[in-house]
């Protein structure tokens, strides 16, 4: 039975003519249309409803008059019109972070994207011959200058490109891989699903330790299809280790005639141990040890946007392209453009790590971040300094989406936080900004590192921690 008190409370929901007889409401017909007005009265009422039913006691009710009322039917009718994907600020000091998008785009690509994806283009047309081309003739060349590769395929993500390889060449038949590197990437990414997706059969060789040659070697049998290298990208294991190198599983794969896949997930293709990145081994040092076909992301070190790029053997990417399934992963034109644009950038040498966001962040000079981090320091009140305890300090970002790691990189951070201002509510209140601010709060402080906030954010970012206090 429901209360009278509850009763009561229902029948004062207004009824839906009702509701569109309000002046407010009657107004936002001339700019929407009907159903779409129908459908947020419907849905304001229908969420009072649900409150009451929700409610313990009479005395809980909150009051909903015509006022409230008209406050939450705009409310909603305007957040439908706003983005829901939105721009933020990121200050975790993770440069690859998945969450927050990957790498930001380079202007080059973004202008690319923008010139073809709202017009007509050659994407699938041979200009010259006046006949149908392919796709992937825009970046083939690229990756294969880049790779020193003998042909390429570029296609929607990673996960994509292994699970098509996979496919391609091994389904029914095993593949061998050692156990060290059967790895779950965030977002359940994991090698023996896929592999399993992909109807190919898991042999497992090795410890999760240790995996000699000597494993896979003798693993080798009729059914084997492919000798599969993982790049362990998020974790590492010290100490008593051993896994084979690239070169030497190469060679053993030629002994067989088996062809040597390397899942490198990052894809670097510069090296960073200038910058104090160590281990991370380039796309082209891959391919030139042997291995027959290596796929990696568009959206990690690459710099890119979100893709899987598949390098190797002609002979064997001829099938992979060939296979069906390559159609059910192929790239969208936006994203082609934005990726030719990327990858073009590398053939201008040091001025690539300038004009590639996520290589700039790498790289930049930890006194250059420093630099920033007082400039965001001397943009706010001293009130402000004062009240959260405002300061520079040494931090260590990250390079983020599975790439090496536990290696630091030096980094600067603005430090935040006091008894009457405390580091997980100073967390919550920025990002809960316009724009919002995402910081981490480390030993009871909110740290906001510099080395991934660009210069053109630090005044955005200066407002929003000012906010942070009564003006
Ligand atoms: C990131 C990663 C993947 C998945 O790549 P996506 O581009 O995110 O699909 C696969 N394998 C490895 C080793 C990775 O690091």
């Amino acid at each position: 039975m429901t209360e009278t008190w509850r009763r009561k409370l229902y029948r004062e929901i207004p009824k839906v003519d009702d509701f569109l007889e309000l002046e407010v409401v009657r107004r936002t017909l001339e700019g929407h249309p009907r159903w779409v007005v129908m459908g947020t009265v419907r849905e304001v009422l229908e969420a009072r409803r649900a409150a009451i039913a929700a409610l313990s006691s009479p005395d809980d009710a909150s009051p909903f008059g015509p006022p409230l009322q008209e406050e939450e039917f705009l409310a909603r009718l305007s957040s439908r019109s706003l983005p829901h994907l939105m721009p933020l600020i990121n200050a975790t000091g993770i440069i690859v972070h998945t969450n927050l998008g990957r790498s930001s785009l380079p202007p080059a690509a973004l202008e690319h994207s923008l010139s073809i994806g709202g017009r007509y283009s050659n994407l699938e047309y041979d200009v010259g011959e006046g006949r149908r081309g392919s796709r992937q003739d825009h970046v083939t060349d690229l990756l294969c200058a880049l790779t020193g590769a003998e042909a390429a395929l570029a296609v929607n993500n990673n996960a994509a490109a292994v699970l098509l390889c996979l496919e391609t060449l091994a389904s029914g038949r095993e593949v061998i891989v050692s156990r060290g590197q059967l790895v779950e990437i965030g977002g359940a990414f994991r090698i023996p699903d896929v592999m399993e997706k992909s109807g190919a059969v898991l042999r497992e060789v090795g410890t999760t330790n240790k995996t000699h040659l000597a494993d896979y070697r003798d693993a080798i049998g009729t059914e084997t299809a492919l000798l599969l290298k993982v790049h362990t990208s998020n974790f590492q294991v010290v100490g008593f280790t051993a896994a084979v190198e690239t070169v030497d599983l190469a060679a053993l794969g030629r002994e067989h005639s088996l062809p040597v896949m390397e899942d490198l997930g990052s894809g670097c293709l510069i090296d960073l141990s200038p910058y104090g990145l160590h281990g991370e081994p380039t796309v082209q040092s891959v391919v030139a040890d042997g291995a027959d076909i290596v796929t990696f992301s568009g959206d990690k070190l690459l710099g890119g946007p979100q893709a899987g790029l598949i390098v190797g053997r002609r002979d064997l990417l001829e099938l992979v392209r060939r296979n069906p399934l390559h159609r059910a992963v192929r790239l969208d034109k936006v994203t082609l453009a934005s990726l030719e644009a990327t990858l073009r950038l590398y053939f201008e040498g040091d001025r690539a790590l300038a004009k590639i966001p996520t290589l700039r962040m790498i790289s930049e000079p930890v006194k250059s971040v420093r630099l920033r981090a007082g400039r965001l320091h001397r943009r706010l009140s001293p009130e402000c300094r004062r009240l959260l305890k405002a300061a520079v300090v040494s931090s260590a970002a990250q390079v983020g989406g599975g790439s090496l790691p536990l290696q630091q990189i030096p980094s600067a951070a603005l430090s935040l936080g006091s008894a009457g201002y405390r580091a997980h509510d100073l967390e919550e209140s920025l990002r809960k900004c316009s724009p919002p601010v995402i910081g981490r709060v480390h030993e009871g402080r909110l740290l906001l590192d510099m080395r991934t906030v660009e210069n053109g954010e630090v005044p955005a970012l200066a407002a929003s921690i000012q906010g942070l206090i009564p003006a």
